[in-house]
Formats: C-alpha cells, structure tokens, sequence
C-alpha cells in the first residue's frame, strides 16, 4: 500500500501507511511476523520462491513481511528504490562495504563520523585490504584531492557529530559522479524528514534505526537504501547470504517510530533551536555549535539542504572541563548517557566518552576541546530542559 505513490502523497501520511500489506485478518496495525520460516503449498511453490521465479516468502534471515513493511516504508520516505534492514547501524555499513567493495579499493570518508564506523575502516577493513583516506567534511578540495584512480565509495555524516558541520551533498555527488564512486551518506542525525540525501544527489543511505527512527530508545537497528541495483541486489545478496538480519520485532518497533517521525523531528528541532538560542546568551557558555543559529558559518548551505536542524547541539563553557562536568553532574532529570536521539534528553562530556579514545592531538584536530558539552534534546518540555541546565550553570558560578 503506498509504496509506488510517492508522488501523490505528502510525506506525512507516506510515514504513516507506506508499505503495509494488510493481511486476510483485516487488522488496523502493522502485524508481527514472528516465523523463521514459511511453508509452501507445493513442491513446485517451493522450488519456484528458490529459484526466484515466483516472489515469496522463503526464510526470515532475508524475508520477513513485517520487516518487508520496514523496509517498504523506509525506502518511500528517502525516495529510494530499495532498502535492506539490517540488525544494527554498524551492519548497514559493514554490508554495504562488504558487498560493494573489495581489496585493492579506497574510501574516502568525512573524519567527523560516527567513531565506531571509524574503527571499522581503520581495523577491520584495513585488515581486508580496503584503504580509507580521511578528511575534513566541509572542505570540498580536501575531498578532491583524496581521490585515487582506486577510490570507489565517499562516506559521510552530515550534520556531524556533536559540532553540527554541514557537508555539500549535492556537491560531492558531482565529485563522486565525476570519479565514477558511490556517494554514502549515513542520515542518522535528520533522517529522510529533515533531509533526503538521495534527491540532493547521493547514492546510499545508511540509517541506524536506533536513533531518531525509533526515538524511544527501545531496539538496535539498521538500514540501506539506495537504488535496485546497488542496495537491491547487491547489499541484499551480502545480507542474505552473511545474515546480520533484522527482527520482525524491532522492524515492527521501528514502522510504529516512523509513524511519529515528523511530529517528533518538528518538535525536536524547535525546542532544540529555543536551547541553542538560550545557551547563546549564557554569561558561561563561550560557544554553541548548531546549523539553526544564523551565526553558524554554514547556515545558509543547512537551510537550503534541510528542512529543520534536528536534536544535537554542542556548546563550549569558559570554565573548561571543571565547568563541563558541573554540568553534567547538576542535572536531574536529562541522562548522561553518550547515546542520542531519544525522547528522553542526553548529555554527555564528548572528550572523554566518544572521543576519549582519540590522543590529545587527535581530539584537538577534530575541535573536541575538553570544555565541550553536547546535548540530544528530547521530548520533554523546552522549559524543563533550561532549568535542568540552568542548575549546573548556577553551580559553576559558586
Ligand atoms: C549510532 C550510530 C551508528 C551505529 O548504529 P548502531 O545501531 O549503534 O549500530 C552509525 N552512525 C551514526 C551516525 C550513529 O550515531
């Protein structure tokens, strides 16, 4: 239902009945497919779903109706073709390396990424024989100029995380079209309501379901998207075959997420565009880092490639890291937790939780200055938020 309309409908009703196949039963909601397996009512039905000649229900390590509706309502919303779900974010972008990739071939990805997905190029896809180049995400020439006759895949975050840099989508899929790569654009931050890579150019999607496309902090998922061939069949061949599949469970989890994606994305990129403007104006606070405050030096570029700022926001205190953690420690009721992308609000000391791994040197390059703070606005009242904030403020001044 849905999936072939995407033109006809606006995006918040595609977010809302894209991909659901309502079953003999007539049922309102989504049902969970919780089978391993499917029977057939031949051996003829059977050997014809195995040979791929007859479309159909085989296994659920690749097929799974509850996660088909996932996947179908997914790919709608980016606007792709296919899409794969996966068992987490870090799946998706093991199977789209794994199954596009192969040793001898080159990466070039956005230093600003998730530090996970940087430990997977530099260990584990180094050990392959898969190279990756490194550079600043803004810098377009320093994109350029890492290209090698080699380089088959251009990866990035965009915003990046937790200091809200903007990356030109449209400008480095004509860099990636030009040098015949793959654009991968990992949309975890905006997810498809506040931004669509794919219309702005790129190739992939990458999603960690865990984030904002739950919202509630309940399951671990991921997936790709991308068009029929790439995603369709290749990364679905890997998965298929490899196995990092997704649950009916938590792809049923993740349809209820997207069903409040654009209420909770809207109200999400307001409370933390009030917070961003609040923190400015803290006699405490020296630096706020968020693409929806006009003074943010790629404003103009994030109001033209998204539709709201979404959630993160970072910001520097003039106390250093004594003032940091004052903070942290005076809140009550925001988690300090390094996760993201809840509708509970996070905080989180970056220099020395995700990037605690990274030398002083490193954390410098990277902008992670020991008095930064970064914080995931949720759902709670905006007014709430402040006062729990306004406490540590309070305490560092005593
Ligand atoms: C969390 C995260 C991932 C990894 O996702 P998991 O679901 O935790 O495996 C990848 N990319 C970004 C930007 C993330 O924030």
């Amino acid at each position: 239902m849905f999936t072939n309309d995407q033109d006809e409908y606006e995006f918040a009703t595609l977010a809302v009945r894209a991909g659901q196949q309502r079953t003999g039963e007539r049922e309102q909601s989504e049902p969970i497919f919780p089978t391993s397996s499917f029977v057939f009512t031949s051996a003829a039905q059977a050997a014809a779903c195995f040979a791929g000649e007859e479309a159909g229900n085989i296994y659920s390590r690749f097929t799974n109706p509850t996660v088909r509706a996932f996947e179908n309502r997914l790919a709608t919303l980016e606007g792709g073709e296919s899409c794969v779900a996966t068992s987490s974010g870090m799946a998706a972008i093991l199977a789209t390396c794994l199954s596009l990739l192969k040793s001898g071939d080159h990466i070039v990805s956005s230093k600003d990424i998730f530090g996970t997905t940087r430990v997977l190029f530099n260990k584990y896809l180094a050990r392959l024989g898969i190279e990756t180049t490194f550079v600043p995400l803004a810098q377009l020439a320093a994109w350029e100029s890492a290209l090698r006759p080699n380089t088959r895949l251009l990866f990035l975050e965009t915003p990046s995380n937790p200091l809200n840099e903007i990356a030109d989508i449209g400008q480095l899929s004509n860099l990636a079209q030009a040098h015949q790569c793959l654009l991968v654009v990992d949309n975890c931050f905006c997810t498809p309501a506040l931004q669509r890579p794919l219309k702005l150019g790129a190739d992939i999607i990458i999603h960690s379901a865990t984030k904002y496309l739950d919202g509630q902090g309940r399951c671990i998922g991921g997936a790709i998207v991308g068009d029929r061939q790439w995603v369709g069949e290749e990364v679905f061949g890997f998965l298929r075959t490899a196995g990092p599949s997704m649950s009916p469970f938590n792809a049923w989890v993740f349809l209820k997420g997207l069903e409040t994606l654009v209420l909770r994305m809207e109200a999400i990129s307001q409370s933390a565009q009030l917070l961003a403007e609040w923190l400015k104006e803290r006699p405490e606070v020296s630096k706020v880092y968020y693409a929806g405050l006009p003074s943010h030096p790629q404003h103009a570029l994030a109001v033209r490639q998204q539709s709201g700022f979404g959630g993160l926001i970072a910001f520097e205190l003039k106390g250093g890291k004594t003032a940091a953690w004052t903070v942290i420690d005076s809140v009550k009721f925001i988690s300090i937790t390094a996760n993201l992308g809840d509708s509970k609000t996070t905080i989180a000391h970056p220099a020395t939780t995700t990037h605690g791994r990274l030398t002083t040197e490193e954390r410098a390059a990277a902008g992670i200055s020991d008095s930064l703070v970064r914080v995931s606005v949720g759902l709670e009242a905006i007014e709430d938020i402040k006062r729990d904030l306004q406490r540590g403020f309070e305490a560092i001044a005593k």
